[in-house]
């Protein structure tokens, strides 16, 4: 057995072997069975299309230990439906909702003795990832296709607390080309952030702010987070046809809607960071990370967001607000927890 006795409070975000991983493949134009694994590696094909032309797709959930002892994912609905998308954006097979469910809802099940407990602040990180399998040198889709889920705990986001970080824009970079694969969880677009986002934390940023791929006019992606701002009392996000719809950002406009705050999903100028008063990067990872400077490398231009250093009231309060539904101490007047029963 592999060791659960671990320090959750102090957990990093990082991989730490669990007891099962659960996979299925699909061949002959059918999804097979479900098969639960003790292996951390696969066997596959030297000429899988996967390996040479990129057809990977991936998800990110959490699964939580409530105030109640209960154990809830977070929007696995969504997740599951998302990962249809980006299958279908790089011609690869659609994993069915329910099979996607059934497999995660398993993982959790299996890996039980790795859900942090509740208090610790960590968490169990979900990975559902997808290859596509079969053979080919010529440039086309794959025929067979895996997918699998892995879990592995996690430890909270800030190691030093909730608190504003500086990020930085970087013009030399894209990550995603307009109509490119922006929209979808492809590992690939990862890849391509790679060396901006090395050389922004090379330089004590905690990301790089990408401006939208066209024009370069407009805030667009932050790191593989959404951005968001307060402006005048309003949430603010870029509406884009090159960012990844974040589950996290979706449900933190509908809990800013349910306080009141009006929602724009919209292009923001550039030039319109000079007059927001919070910001921050939002996903699954961290939930929102305030932002408390953003440094424009190319220009000197340097917007400061936080003032004080101090997170945004309204940034924090939907922070806690996100963090008291996934740990079950207030209602989930939306339906987005999956509990999970018998453990
Ligand atoms: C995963 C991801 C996000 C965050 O999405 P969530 O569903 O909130 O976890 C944002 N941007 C990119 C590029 C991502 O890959």
């Amino acid at each position: 057995m592999r060791d659960n006795n671990l320090d959750w409070a102090h957990l990093s975000f990082g991989y730490i072997p669990t007891d099962y991983n659960v996979r299925c493949t699909f061949k002959d134009g059918k999804w097979g069975e479900i098969e639960v694994s003790q292996s951390e590696t696969i066997n596959m094909h030297i000429a899988a299309t996967a390996l040479h032309y990129g057809q990977e797709i991936f998800e990110g959930l959490k699964a939580f230990r409530g105030a109640d002892g209960k154990v809830r994912i977070f929007r696995l609905e969504e997740n599951a439906k998302r990962i249809v998308e980006s299958a279908k954006g790089v011609m690869m097979e659609p994993v069915p909702v329910e099979l996607f469910k059934k497999m995660v809802v398993e993982a959790v099940k299996l890996n039980s003795r790795f859900i942090p407990p509740y208090g610790s602040g960590a968490s169990l990180y979900i990975r559902p990832i997808e290859l596509g399998m079969s053979a080919q040198i010529g440039v086309n889709p794959s025929t067979e296709y895996v997918f699998m889920v892995l879990v592995t705990p996690v430890g909270p986001y800030f190691k030093e607390g909730f608190k504003p970080t500086n990020i930085c824009i970087m013009r030399e970079y894209d990550r995603v080309a307009p109509k490119g694969t922006g929209r979808w969880k492809v590992g690939g677009n990862y890849a391509a952030s790679l060396d901006a986002g090395v050389k922004a934390h090379d330089l004590g940023y905690s990301a790089v702010l990408y401006l939208d791929p066209r024009e370069k006019k407009y805030v667009d992606e932050c790191g593989p987070a959404n951005f968001f701002a307060i402006k005048d009392g309003k949430y603010i996000t870029p509406a884009s046809e090159s960012i990844l719809p974040s589950v996290t950002n979706n449900s933190i406009m509908q809990l800013a809607r349910d306080m009141g705050i009006a929602v724009e999903e919209r292009h923001i100028p550039l030039e319109e960071l000079s007059q927001i008063q919070e910001a921050g990067a939002c996903g699954t990872a961290a939930v929102a990370s305030p932002v408390a400077e953003i440094h424009d490398l190319d220009n000197g231009t340097k917007y400061i967001v936080s003032k004080d250093g101090q997170p945004g009231e309204i940034t924090t309060k939907l922070y806690n607000r996100l963090r008291a539904i996934q740990l079950g101490e207030e209602p989930d007047t939306h339906g987005w927890n999956t509990i999970v029963e018998g453990i």
